[in-house]
């Protein structure tokens, strides 16, 4: 109890960072005395608000959802609270997941708990995104665990930003049932954490099969474990590439450096396609985001416009009114590519591209055991650069996480030092094949 109540507290003193949607304090009580009464230990959980949680909001950060409450919860959501997750709040996004900054978002941005907290109201560290929420609320003790999203990036990138641990397992192991999609064949439930332990433990309670997610499985959580100095870790060298900054390449070094004197053997692979994932993911999830938006038609929930001359004027004014600049491209694009005389070039061809993209990622774990890369491009940079720089940042940041999410491979973001320069956390990735949670977890335990 006494930890669900000094993450309130901590919830109360950081409201200025924006980490959460809507506070349910008084449900992470009930909770706790639940937990308690069935001999369980009370743990603080953060949702992203792109879960279902039965009875309270779920709004995407979208103007479109500020009021729909959800008659039902999430698989991965109710797993955790019948283990003793007692939910303090829902976490704010980037808008429908899309975006690498929680910026944007109509409740407004998230900002880096590492910001000058003086002069929060002018510039402030960015969290990273879309689960920037969730990651700041791991990082300033509001959570233990917190459950994010991850398509592209979406939880390593801002674990990365706010110096935690952001794991994303294999695709499929936690059951997608009650989150809000984004693109359903690459959209993993992920976790963040204070340790790489503290990933396992929150990840075995949310995996495993779920009769309501057709494409869930169980993962294999009792895999005997190897000794480090029988693996062989790959460094692929299209990851050394021109937005790459040096701290960044350095810690990379590093990370390289120890896993060495532990007794792994390290060396060089090759991932050409490497550079193809982002626009393919572009292309490919235009078509999944166009379809999945479409059921936002403000007439059986979601805002609806006053504008209700004609059923079309409803429907457009209605979306005008409450999507994004940043969605309302996607969708604009999405449908692009899907139209008939544009699919087979753009949409098809993505496709054929994303499954060579995965297969290559798995023909490397045939020679290697984990591959391990840098999370971002370097520290996380102020608001006041993203915007400068019209947010071509986010994309050179994406470039690291998108990939693994093409193959539905295993993936943690370990938060292994800080900049010289600028005192903010860096990261490194390590990666496994498919259904190496275990390994991929318990590499990043001896990393850090
Ligand atoms: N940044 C990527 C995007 O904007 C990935 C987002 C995600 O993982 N949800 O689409």
């Amino acid at each position: 109890m006494e930890r669900i109540e000094s993450a309130i507290t901590s919830a109360i003193r950081h409201r200025p960072l924006n980490a959460l949607i809507t506070e349910t304090f008084d449900l992470a009580r009930h909770q706790a005395k639940e937990a308690i009464k069935r001999g369980q230990k009370p743990f603080p959980l953060v949702v992203k608000d792109c879960y279902a949680l039965k009875g309270v909001r779920a709004t995407c950060a979208s103007k479109m959802l500020k009021d729909y409450v959800p008659p039902y919860t999430a698989t991965s959501v109710q797993r955790l609270i019948d283990s003793g997750g007692c939910v303090i709040g829902k976490g704010n996004m980037d808008e429908y997941s899309m975006g690498t900054s929680s910026a944007l978002g109509h409740f407004g941005p998230v900002k880096n708990g590492l910001s000058n907290l003086e002069k929060l109201d002018d510039d402030w560290v960015v969290a990273g995104g879309s689960s920037g929420g969730p990651a700041v609320s791991v990082q300033m003790g509001i959570a233990d665990c917190s459950i994010g999203s991850d398509t592209g990036g979406s939880v390593r990138n801002p674990a990365a930003f706010t110096g935690v641990f952001g794991f994303k397992p294999t695709y499929g192991t936690i059951s997608r049932y009650g989150l809000i999609p984004l693109v359903n064949s690459l959209d993993a439930p992920s976790i963040f954490a204070q340790s790489a332990e503290e990933c396992w433990r929150f990840f075995e309670i949310a995996a495993g099969r779920d009769a309501n997610d057709s494409t869930s499985i169980d993962p294999k959580t009792s895999l005997l474990s190897k000794k480090l100095s029988d693996l062989v870790i790959g460094i692929p060298k299209e990851y050394h590439n021109e937005s790459l900054t040096d701290e960044a390449w350095q810690l990379w070094n590093r990370a390289a450096n120890i896993l060495t004197r532990l007794g792994a053997k390290v060396r060089t692979v090759s991932l050409p396609l490497t550079k193809y994932s982002l626009i393919c993911y572009h292309v490919a999830s235009g078509g999944d985001i166009a379809s999945n938006m479409a059921r936002y038609d403000s007439v059986a929930y979601g805002h609806r416009s006053s504008n209700n001359q004609s059923t079309f004027e409803l429907y457009s004014s209605s979306r005008t009114e409450s999507l994004n600049s940043v969605v309302k491209k996607r969708i604009h694009f999405g449908n692009y590519f899907l139209m008939k005389k544009h699919r087979k070039e753009y949409f098809e061809r993505a496709l054929k591209v994303r499954r060579l993209i995965a297969e290559e990622m798995w023909k490397a774990f045939k020679e290697v055991d984990l591959l391990l890369t840098p999370t971002a491009c370097g520290v996380a940079p102020l608001f006041s650069q993203l915007h400068g720089e019209n947010f071509a940042r986010e994309s050179d940041d994406d470039f690291y996480t998108q990939p693994v999410n093409m193959a539905g491979v295993p993936a943690v973001s370990i938060p292994l030092g800080t900049s010289p320069s600028s005192n903010l956390p860096l990261s490194v990735q390590l990666i496994g094949d498919r259904l190496q949670d275990r390994l991929v977890l318990e590499v990043a335990e001896q990393l850090y």
